[in-house]
């Protein structure tokens, strides 16, 4: 059952505090956060992990990535509303309602077909609308291209290139890029006649991106 309790909005603020400090300074982010019960997308035996600033095992061998992370990328990404987004690794769904809360026109496509499934039911019920795909993100999702933001939930060996085509000019990039052990932040904007502009900022740990253009042999 999907409770909201007193005690876990409590939690909910206090993790918003913790990110406040830790330099998410985004309003607009910290009240999506604030407002998306995460426990929701944990297993209810994981309710006290939900609202520390950690990634947590949603099974399959993946994650939900960590609340900061989560503030931090789609810092990066500054949605407006009404932009087009594809978020390429939708895992529990969590970070997909914030997008959804931030007005996002969300397309959110996922490699394994049971975190699939489940993120799919979990956020009809929750009443988030997104087009859900399962399939290899490392390809974008050339269907309904191109799109104002791109996000990689995922670590990627290289920036694939095909990612970049499925900008609109003017779009965002936004994709962690290293070893299987570390991977950089990365944004890169497409600016007009095929050029872009790369941003680098901080290291992270995330899962590795599968598929094509991803860890192929994993
Ligand atoms: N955004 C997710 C959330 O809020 O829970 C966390 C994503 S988790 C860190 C990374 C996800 O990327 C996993 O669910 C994994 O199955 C998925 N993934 C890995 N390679 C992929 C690919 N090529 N296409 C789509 N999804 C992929």
């Amino acid at each position: 059952m999907l409770v909201d309790t007193y005690k876990t909005k409590g939690m909910r603020q206090t993790l918003v505090n913790q990110l406040r400090a830790k330099g998410i300074v985004d309003e607009r982010i910290l009240e999506a956060i604030n407002k998306v019960p995460r426990h929701f997308f944990l297993d209810s035996a994981f309710l006290n992990h939900a609202y520390q600033d950690k990634a947590f095992s949603i099974g399959e061998g993946q994650t939900i990535s960590q609340p900061y992370t989560v503030a931090y990328q789609t810092n990066l990404l500054n949605i407006n509303t009404g932009d087009k987004v594809l978020e390429i690794g939708t895992g529990s769904g969590y970070q997909a309602s914030i997008l959804i809360e931030l007005g996002a026109n969300l397309y959110t496509i996922e490699y394994n077909r049971k975190l699939y499934e489940k993120a799919k039911q979990l956020l009809h019920k929750l009443n988030y609308k997104a087009h859900f795909v399962c399939g290899d993100g490392s390809q974008g999702f050339a269907a309904a291209a191109p799109y104002d933001k791109i996000l990689v939930t995922a670590g990627s060996p290289t920036v694939p290139s095909i990612l970049i085509e499925q900008l609109k000019e003017g779009g965002k990039l936004v994709i962690p890029v290293g070893d299987l052990q570390s991977q950089q932040m990365c944004c890169i904007e497409k600016l007009p006649h095929g050029e872009t502009k790369i941003n680098l900022h901080d290291f992270f740990v995330f899962v590795p991106l599968l598929g094509k253009f991803g860890w192929k042999g994993l």
